[in-house]
Order: C-alpha cells, then structure tokens, then sequence
C-alpha cells in the first residue's frame, strides 16, 4: 500500500520524535506494533493520529499514540524488565511494552475486553504478556516485585498496593486527578522511600475498583 498503515505508523514515530520521544526502544516498539489492528474497524483511519484516543467499546479507549509513548518512556523500561499494566483495554500498551520488556503481566477488570485483547495478542505471536480478570488497582500481588507498573485509567490517588509491589528503583506511572482531568504521576521507589514527580496533564477513563473510584450502582 502506497499511502497505507505502515507509512502513516512511520509518519506517527517521525511525529513523536518530535515532540520529544528520545527513547529509541520506545520508538522502535511505535513503529513496529500495528496499532490500527487493536481499534474497531470503523476507526482505522485515525489509527496514527498521534493525537487521539480511540473507543474501544465498553465505555472504553485506547489512549493517544502519544500518551502511550510517554508512558513507555517514563516508565524506563529495558529488556529484562517484569513490567505490570493495569488497564489491559484494547492490548496495544501491553504489546508495545512486550516489544521492550522481558515480561508483562496486564490486568483487566471487564472480561470481554480481556479475552480480546488476549486473542489479539496470541494472534500475533506475542508471548511475554499474562493477562488476567481482576481488579487491577490492588495489583497483582503473586507475581510482583515490578521494575515498572504502567496504569492506564485515572486514579483519584496513588493505589497504595501498586507502590508496594514495586521493586527497589522501580517505577509507576499513573494517572492521578478529578475524574475530568488528571496528571501524570511518576513515583520511584528507592529503598522504603518514593520520590514523585509530575510528568504532563492527561484525560483518562476512571480506574475502578478498591483503591480507585468507585462503581456507580444506579
Ligand atoms: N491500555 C489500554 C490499551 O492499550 O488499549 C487502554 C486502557 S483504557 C484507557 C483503561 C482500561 O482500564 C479500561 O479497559 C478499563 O476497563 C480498565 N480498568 C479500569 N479500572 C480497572 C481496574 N481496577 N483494574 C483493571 N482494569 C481497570
């Protein structure tokens, strides 16, 4: 295809070159995943727009190309790397993590959107990713420590449980603010202490569960 996906994905890394993606094992893993493969059909098209999230169905989305590399980024994952996602949503973060990391363990808390994104993954030969049915924001507690911890849905705080599974100079990244508008929190792990800093202003689907929001009942 002249002008098809790959072109567009190429266009899409050139775009977060510049906007500031230095690291190259995030770029690489951009340019090599398919990401017009994990939205619906009918949204192809906006595949590499680096600026838009995508819904994935059950009130949910994939997030910015560009938010998913500055995550990535962020949290400085290398090639022996045990890496926790909560937020499994479509599989796209957890295939470009897959790309990088030596394992991924990604949870979910809505079962069909996990089974999907499990088909899609298997589909494409990705084996380093474990996907489970859970409430993510407790962590996944049999498998940790973390080198890094990627959540990808707005926590009102910090899920304590997820700064304990981290490992010592391990990284999370989460999303924290008001259910309309959140920031990009990193917190470090050095020993029993954390340091946190603030990455960027983001705008997430609700992270729901025990240490997150709560479930509206109607
Ligand atoms: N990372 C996904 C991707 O690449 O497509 C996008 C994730 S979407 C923005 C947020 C996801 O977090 C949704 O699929 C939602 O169901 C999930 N989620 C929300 N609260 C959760 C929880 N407590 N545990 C696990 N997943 C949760």
């Amino acid at each position: 295809m002249p002008r098809g996906f790959e072109y567009q994905r190429q266009r899409m890394v050139e775009a977060l070159r510049s906007s500031g993606i230095t690291d190259t094992a995030v770029l690489e893993a951009m340019a090599a995943v398919p990401r017009h493969l994990f939205v619906p059909a009918q949204w192809r098209h906006q595949a590499y727009a680096e600026d838009i999230s995508i819904n994935i169905g059950q009130g949910q989305t994939i997030s910015q190309p560009r938010v998913v590399a500055a995550m990535t980024q962020a949290a400085a994952v290398g090639p022996e790397s045990r890496v926790l996602e909560v937020g499994t949503g479509s599989g796209y973060q957890a295939a470009i993590l897959a790309a990088i990391a030596r394992f991924v363990f990604s949870v979910e808390r809505i079962p069909e959107l996990a089974r999907e994104a499990k088909k899609r993954l298997d589909a494409f030969g990705v084996s380093n990713v474990s996907i489970k049915v859970m409430d993510g924001t407790l962590g996944w507690r049999a498998q940790a420590p973390y080198d890094a911890i990627v959540v990808t849905a707005g926590a009102p705080e910090v899920p304590a449980p997820l700064v304990e599974q981290l490992a010592d100079g391990g990284r999370l990244v989460v999303p924290v603010g008001p259910l309309d508008h959140q920031v990009l929190t990193i917190v470090e792990r050095r020993g029993r202490r954390t340091r946190r800093r603030v990455l960027q202003e983001a705008c997430f689907v609700p992270l729901i569960g025990r240490s997150g929001w709560k479930e509206e009942r109607r």
